[in-house]
């Protein structure tokens, strides 16, 4: 689905985040060493090449909250922006650590002149972070930046199944009816 709000397109999908080819700047569910691993961080890990774990190692670590960019290195896109989000349950408050998460990685974007960016749902795997809460701290972050927006024009959240998909629909369709 998708919606425009001024001119910044939202978008949310199912797929794969190591799969959007034509996003100038993934996003990664980073852990705090920038580390390959599982999930998220080990997709883009192995689609991105060694190299990208030789550049994170320079950034590393970085405390929940924090956004780092990299090249995407074999990845189809420019750049990845890692972020390291809250684990559910342990660093507090969560809500405020995970909006910090999409604030500073929209902040790097618009510092790097990135037109486009793909989120996945940062702390809703490993990290705990139930899902529904996620994506209305996600949104609601991100609708919030819209309007000083210079250069992002493309927001859109990658999904991993259908039914997280739709918990984001519903969301979504509460936050801008
Ligand atoms: P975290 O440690 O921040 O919880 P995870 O990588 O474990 O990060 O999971 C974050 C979310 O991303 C989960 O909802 C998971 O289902 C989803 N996910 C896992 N692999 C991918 C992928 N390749 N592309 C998009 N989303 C993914």
């Amino acid at each position: 689905m998708q919606k425009t709000i001024g001119n910044v397109t939202l978008e949310c999908v199912k797929g794969d985040i190591t799969s959007q080819a034509d996003i100038t700047a993934i996003v990664n569910a980073a852990n705090a060493q920038l580390r390959s691993g599982g999930g998220v961080a080990g997709a883009i890990h192995r689609a991105a090449g060694p190299e990208l774990e030789r550049q994170c190692r320079r950034l590393a670590p970085i405390q929940p909250g924090d956004a780092v960019i990299t090249k995407g290195f074999n990845l189809p896109n420019k750049y990845v922006i890692h972020c390291l989000g809250p684990v559910f349950g342990v660093d507090k408050p969560e809500d405020q650590i995970l909006a910090k998460c999409y604030n500073n990685a929209i902040t790097l974007a618009e510092e790097y002149k990135i037109d486009s960016i793909a989120f996945p749902a940062i702390s809703t795997g490993i990290f705990g972070y139930p899902l529904d809460a996620a994506a209305e701290v996600a949104l609601r972050t991100v609708i919030s930046r819209i309007s000083q927006l210079d250069y992002l024009r493309l927001i859109r959240f990658v999904l991993f199944s259908d039914s997280d998909l739709s918990v984001y629909k519903k969301i979504f369709a509460q936050i801008i009816p």
